[in-house]
């Protein structure tokens, strides 16, 4: 997509003399509402682009009502529309007709106060599950009055007299200068309480008291400017992650609706309404317990699940992922004012400051002026096609010019729109969902997986987001399937977060398995040698395609379906614990951490760990693996203070910092190859004789790569190596310039004789000990990049004998039992934390060029390996 080629375009611009203050759209009917700082709504309609209706607010007796609309809100169904700003006041207005039989009516219904003073409203939402409406004021407090509709009932039943009296900007003078975001003045003092008049509101305009028990004083060290909804179908990951489903406790008339307040103090506070049934009648109670610190102060937000963009004072926006409450990304504007109003649309952002629109998307950044002087509020909708079946998304800007625009974003969407999934994707997540263990359902889910660019190294935002949007998939997915619970653990450092999950199983007995995978991947790489999208499923000849489908997201969907397949349908015995990370290809940094302080959530009492994360040795023999070989990834820098020199004029005078490196790297191994790190062999022991018999019928039966021989199995699978991998050199690469650093990547594999730490400890001494004996000045620096610990399963396990079995009568052969060379860091750091063994069943074929181009998967493999897994967790 070129962004510059599709830029927003203008549908309509209107002009009022005054600034406007707050927008809402009502996409249904078909009408827009603008709220003015001369105490207007302006109400236009889509159709034909008319002004149908402005409305003064406060009786025409009145005179004190020269107070700017800052806020407005709807609700879901568009009956109604709220109102609120600088008089304290907010409005409830019903809203009925339709522009194009040109019936649009706009009645007030009631007018909510607080016996406190509030100062102004600055923001107000509604939650329509609960009929709650929720203001963020201007001292710091944030009310609500709830049920909302039942109150107005009662209200009318009383007959109780509409005293407007006891309106707040009648009893008592403004306390507060406002100066707030939207650079509003004081409604004038002059004239308070001057004309006693009972009946002059129109006759069903009903006075609602906030009750004192509804405010909370200083919900913020600061006004609140600003609160936005969490999508209610998603909330229920706020109540600890329990299954909406098949939690016995739920009550159905119970509902929970999440929000995040913000403002002046920087920090955005997560609050959770809850509706209460008691003798009483409903009530709504409210916590808070999650809170961001944005630095800055918050004006504006915006939430596109499960991110939070947070638009701040200095022009920075800020995104947070909800899940985990960790800052994901800051962005620049460019300009130093503060972003007022924020739109966030399938991923693009538009932030609004004063010098007009910045849209953040991939890691473009793009501006337009609109032309309205100071810009002052926003908002995204769909405006309803007549034809066709996508609604154009647009843009509505309010300007402090009296101007609003209404722009065509379709260009800006056009591609993602007809591309992406997340629409239906949206949609899906509220439902349980049968977890079938037939192709079709198992590859919705996988495709769903495999779209998100879940790529692990480098620090792009793009994939740090779509992480995240794969964690709170699965996290959700795993929900609608079922699991009691479902939650997402935070990785301390900030890497991507595990996915945890537990299905409970009907046994008496029952024994706990943990399934171990992870959601994130290795980089495409050179896209020209990919025949298809590596981020789209394809299924060709047999087989599945795409960057995962191998390396880990095809295996774990068979994991995730049998075990949801056999919840659903009641026959679940054992408990299945999931813990799906999403580091992996980077070496779990964090993992270990996850493990120790998240186990008493995940369940100490571990029985078996199964994961599935290689592959069989050929195309033809299924395999069960017990073994891999542990790593340790090393760079070793030697550098000088010195600049980079050239040959010329300086060779032959200094020691250079390659010549040190080659010099004490060579001295790693001998000619014959042979590892020269101290006591690098001697914990070996010699391969006993099961293993041996093993491995001889591997290369009788298998169709090895290249036609392995028995030795090199043995070497590749049970012995140590040493390999340089990088070699890297600062300066343009220019063959007479001495460059001034010089680095050297090495990848030690270790067998399970072998200890991680001893030989860390003996390399980094060795090295060390060489560059001392050099005659130089140079530096040296060794640092460790990753490392992962050997691992060795016991085949004659239980578990291993009852894979062997199923195995056995669904492939009709025997499994092989194989090692492997690499390495999988959090096989060991599962097995230590939960003192429980761990069992690898590889899933395909060893073609399915995992990490390589062109990835794929038989779709045999992987159905049958959902059948198998089906059936051993229920015998363990
Ligand atoms: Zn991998």
């Amino acid at each position: 997509m070129s962004m510059s080629s599709s830029m927003p375009e203008l549908i309509h611009r209107w002009n009022h003399t005054f600034s406007i203050l707050s927008i809402v759209s009502f996409p249904n009917k078909k009408l827009l509402f603008a709220g003015t700082q001369d105490s207007k709504i302006l109400v236009f309609d889509l159709p034909n682009y008319n002004l149908i209706k402005t409305i003064k607010l406060g009786s025409s007796l009145e005179t004190n009502t020269r107070s700017s609309v800052l806020c407005l809100t709807r609700s879901d169904d568009e009956k109604y529309l709220f109102s609120a700003g600088a008089d304290s006041l907010v409005r409830i207005w019903s809203i009925n007709g339709s522009p194009l039989e040109n019936t649009v009516s706009v009645e007030e219904v009631a007018t909510v106060y607080s016996v406190t003073d509030i100062g102004d409203i600055f923001s107000i939402i509604y939650l329509n599950s609960l009929q709650t409406l929720v203001l963020g004021c201007q001292n710091a407090s944030l009310l609500y009055l709830d049920n909302i509709f039942e109150r107005l009932k009662c209200k009318l039943k009383s007959k109780e007299d509409n005293n407007e009296n006891r309106l707040p900007h009648r009893r008592y003078d403004k306390f507060f200068d406002s100066l707030g975001p939207m650079g509003s003045t004081t409604p004038s003092q002059e004239s308070l309480a001057t004309t006693p008049e009972i009946k002059t509101f129109q006759k069903n305009n009903t006075i609602l008291e906030i009750p004192s028990e509804n405010i909370i004083k200083y919900a913020h060290n600061g006004f609140i400017y600003s609160l936005c909804k969490m999508c209610t179908s998603l909330n229920c990951q706020f109540d600890h992650g329990r299954s909406p489903v098949r939690d016995g406790t739920q009550n159905k008339n119970k509902f929970t609706e999440c929000i995040v307040s913000a403002g002046g103090d920087g920090i955005s506070k997560i609050w959770k309404f809850e509706s209460i049934t008691d003798k009483n009648g409903t009530k709504v109670t409210i916590t808070n317990n999650d809170e961001m610190d944005n630095d800055d102060s918050v004006l504006s937000q915006a939430i596109e699940f499960p991110f939070l963009y947070c638009g701040l004072s200095g022009g920075l926006v800020k995104i947070w992922d909800l899940n985990t409450k960790q800052l994901v990304s800051t962005l620049d504007t460019g300009d130093k004012s503060d972003v007022i109003s924020i739109s966030v649309y399938m991923d693009h952002i538009f932030a609004v400051n004063a010098s007009g629109i910045t849209l953040f998307y991939q890691n473009q950044i793009h501006h337009w002026d609109p032309n309205q002087g100071k810009m002052l509020s926003s908002e995204i909708f769909e405006r309803k096609s007549k034809i066709g079946i996508h609604n154009s998304p647009s843009l509505l800007t309010g300007g402090n010019d009296g101007s609003l625009t209404l722009w065509d974003l379709s260009h800006i969407f056009q591609n993602t729109i007809l591309s992406s999934s997340k629409m239906e994707r949206s949609n899906s997540w509220a439902t349980y969902q049968p977890a079938g263990l037939n192709s079709e359902e198992m590859l919705s889910t996988l495709r769903e997986l495999i779209s998100y660019e879940t790529v692990s190294q480098g620090y792009d935002t793009q994939q740090q987001l779509a992480s995240r949007r794969c964690a709170t998939y699965l996290q959700q997915l795993l929900i609608n399937f079922g699991a009691s619970v479902s939650q997402l653990l935070p990785v301390m450092s900030g890497g991507n977060p595990v996915v945890f999950a537990r299905f409970n199983g009907n046994g008496k007995n029952k024994k706990r398995i943990l399934w171990y995978g992870h959601y994130d991947v290795i980089p495409v790489g050179d896209p020209e040698r990919w025949t298809t999208d590596p981020f789209v499923l394809t299924c060709e000849n047999g087989y599945l395609k795409g960057r995962g489908v191998s390396d880990n997201k095809g295996p774990l969907v068979s994991a995730l379906h049998s075990v949801a397949n056999l919840f659903q349908n009641d026959e679940l015995i054992n408990d299945v614990v999931f813990l799906i990370e999403g580091s992996e290809e980077i070496g779990s940094p964090g993992f270990a951490e996850v493990c120790q302080k998240y186990k008493e959530v995940i369940g100490d009492k571990i029985d078996w760990i199964f994961l599935s994360n290689s592959t069989w040795v050929d195309e033809e023999h299924p395999c069960l693996n017990y073994g891999l070989r542990g790593v340790i990834n090393a760079q070793v820098r030697v550098w000088s203070d010195q600049p980079d020199r050239h040959s010329g004029v300086n060779g032959g005078v200094f020691r250079e910092p390659t010549t040190d490196l080659i010099n004490i790297i060579s001295k790693l191994q001998n000619d014959e190859g042979h590892v020269h790190i101290p006591n690098f062999y001697s914990p070996l022991k010699p391969l006993c004789d099961i293993d041996y018999g093993r491995f001889v019928e591997i290369t009788k039966t298998a169709n090895l790569d290249e036609n392995k021989t028995i030795d090199e199995l043995i070497t590749n699978w049970t012995k140590p190596s040493l390999s340089i991998t990088t070699m890297k050199m600062s300066g343009p690469g220019n063959i007479t310039v001495i460059p001034k650093s010089a680095s050297i990547g090495l990848s030690i594999r270790l067998v399970p004789e072998q200890s991680v730490d001893d030989v860390k400890k003996d390399l980094i001494n060795y090295l060390k000990e060489s560059f001392a004996k050099l005659p130089t000045k140079n530096q040296l620096e060794i640092t460790i990049l990753n490392e992962a610990e050997p691992w060795l399963g016991d085949p004659t396990n239980h578990a291993y004998q009852i894979l062997k079995q199923e195995i056995a009568s669904t492939w009709g052969m025997e499994p092989l039992f194989v090692r492997e060379g690499g390495s999988i860091p959090g096989i060991r750091t599962l097995e230590r934390a939960f003192q429980a063994p761990a069992v690898q069943i590889p899933c395909g074929q060893s073609t399915d060029n995992a990490h390589l181009n062109n990835e794929n998967l038989r779709i045999k493999n992987w159905t049958k390996m959902a059948e198998i897994l089906s059936k051993v967790f229920n015998q363990l």
